[in-house]
């Protein structure tokens, strides 16, 4: 018998078909839960909710178990598994959704096994709101900490069900556009603070190759992307991000403001990775050494000294005009 896992994702699995600025790439592995599973078994012990069709490659699957992903939740019908395909062409910080494919998604209902009630990290990755919602509620304990992503597809067509689940959840990772979309602001501080008036502790928003700035209710921090010199493929960077934020949090079992602060970062460690290549290709083969060679490098790259001493810049006039 497994262990109970420490963290659980209810998400898409997923084919992808990607257009980037280097070239394309067909039914590449993908889907909001995969990346995040794959980017957070590098430090907690994660299960993934979620179906997939008859056409699901076994090895795909094996590929996650091997990882020592609990794929339990993981269910398999008749139909098709979930397809998306996407174009990063005109911009790489956000894709342009060239098709949706909800398939074996359309009619799915999670059950959640007894082992997977009382995780005390819960993330509702990128899927209908409605199975979002249907799995926090069948949570028999209130986790530690419940996060939870969306996209534009659902703010258009299921809005209500959305902002209702946000009313319940801990903190909500999305995108800059879609945050402004989410609450009609012009201005990302400003639909953070709308966001943060519905209850959330926390709203981080992605910013793509500008990094992801986190709105907490006691502080805000910004934390930047890796300058990648060539982004091979965007698709999966958001949640890449969530399965380093979120997979370290819980894996020092602390919620605390310090933790996030370096959560963040270990999330755009994680992201940094996943755009290396297409699909999972760099993110699921990192080693230790690589994970903290890069976090190393972002504590570089966002290090300065403040001044000592109660010093302060040494401005040498003031203006009332
Ligand atoms: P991101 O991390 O934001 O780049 O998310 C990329 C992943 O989201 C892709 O692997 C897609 O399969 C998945 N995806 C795209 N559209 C949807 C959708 N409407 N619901 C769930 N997952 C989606």
């Amino acid at each position: 018998m497994p262990d109970t896992p420490k963290m659980l994702v209810v998400g898409s699995v997923a084919y992808d078909s990607v257009d980037t600025p280097t070239g394309k790439n067909d039914d590449q592995l993908g889907g909001s839960a995969t990346f995040f599973s794959v980017a957070s078994s590098y430090f907690t012990d994660v299960a993934v909710v979620a179906v997939v069709g008859e056409d699901f490659d076994p090895g795909d699957g094996q590929m996650l178990s091997n990882r020592g992903i609990d794929t339990s939740g993981l269910v398999r019908v008749e139909g098709k598994t979930f397809r998306w395909s996407g174009s990063y062409r005109e911009d790489l910080n956000s894709a342009i959704t060239l098709d949706t494919q909800l398939n074996v998604f359309a009619d799915f209902a999670p059950e959640l096994g007894d082992d997977h009630r009382d995780v005390p990290f819960l993330f509702l990755a990128n899927i209908d709101p409605n199975i979002q919602a249907s799995v926090l509620s069948q949570m028999s304990t209130r986790p530690k900490m419940v996060a939870c992503d969306t996209m534009n597809l659902w703010i258009d067509i299921a809005r209500p069900a959305l902002v209702s689940l946000i009313e319940n959840v801990d903190v909500l990772l999305i995108n800059e556009a879609e945050s402004l979309q989410l609450t009609g602001c012009d201005s990302v501080a400003l639909a953070a603070t709308d966001l943060l008036a519905k209850g959330l502790r926390a709203v981080v928003i992605k910013r793509g190759e500008y990094g992801a700035v986190v709105f907490h209710k006691n502080f805000t921090f910004a934390v930047p992307a890796y300058p990648m010199v060539t982004v091979t493929d965007p698709t999966g960077a958001g949640d890449s991000f969530a399965g380093g934020f979120l997979g370290y949090l819980s894996s020092i079992d602390d919620t605390g403001d310090d933790a996030i602060r370096r959560a963040s970062v270990v999330g755009s460690v994680m992201a940094s990775f996943a755009v290396e290549s297409y699909g999972l290709d760099r993110l699921r083969s990192l080693s230790t050494t690589d994970i903290n060679a890069r976090f190393d490098a972002f504590v570089q790259l966002t290090r300065f000294h403040p001044l000592g001493g109660g010093q302060g810049l040494p401005v040498q006039a003031q203006f009332n005009n």
